[in-house]
């Protein structure tokens, strides 16, 4: 069996990552997807249970009291974070899961689990993930202006991680995506069982 890995995917608000990680999966259709709790409401069009679970604030304190959590962060206000328990599932199973989440949720990851590589989903200039944030029209002016500020934030974080891919062509970011999680499948410590058979 070829060992698992956890595929950290991180961008800011409006870099274009939900759209990418929909086409990413049915292009590959074997990689899990981790869901996260979170303690935000939810927006128009979201479903319970797709990419999150949304829960209160007292569930999220007690899935951190209880050691639930893979790893977790507060983002403008509201808890996110990872539930351990299907990530390590499928890990031992030698399966690939999507991490989607923010700059400081991936340093934790980065230090707390080893068989790891990441990704920096990033929009082609400033201008343009203000204006997709803008057009959105899911948050308020004020939700907004903080995303922006965030947003700042992580893009200079990206220098820590692996891969950096350009969200301006969709195709080409999903194509892009793909190939580096196929190239990441080829590491000889990912392939250990194929080396001992030779
Ligand atoms: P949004 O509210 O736009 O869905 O997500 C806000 C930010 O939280 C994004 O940067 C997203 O990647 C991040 N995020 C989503 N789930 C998690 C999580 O489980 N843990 C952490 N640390 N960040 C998350």
């Amino acid at each position: 069996m070829n060992k698992g890995a956890l595929i950290i995917i991180s961008g800011p608000s409006g870099s274009g990552k939900d759209t990418v990680l929909k086409e990413l999966f049915k292009v590959m259709p074997e990689i899990e997807f981790s869901i996260s709790s979170v303690t935000r409401n939810m927006r128009e069009g979201e479903v319970e249970g797709e990419k999150y679970n949304f829960i209160s604030r007292e569930s999220f304190e007690k899935m951190i009291k209880n050691d639930q959590l893979l790893e977790y962060n507060v983002y403008c206000g509201n808890y996110y974070g990872t539930p351990k328990a299907p990530v390590e599932k499928c890990i031992n199973n030698g399966g690939e899961i999507v991490l989607e989440i923010d700059v400081n949720g991936a340093g934790n990851v980065r230090k707390n689990c080893p068989d790891n590589f990441s990704i920096f989903i990033a929009p082609p200039s400033f201008e343009v993930l203000k204006n997709r944030l803008t057009g959105r029209g899911t948050e308020t002016a004020e939700v907004i202006e903080k995303r922006l500020a965030e947003a700042k934030t992580e893009m200079a974080r990206a220098v820590e991680y692996d891969y950096i891919v350009i969200n301006d062509d969709l195709k080409e970011a999903v194509e892009d995506i793909r190939r580096i999680i196929l190239s990441e499948r080829r590491r000889l410590n990912r392939n250990t069982d194929l080396l001992n058979n030779l």
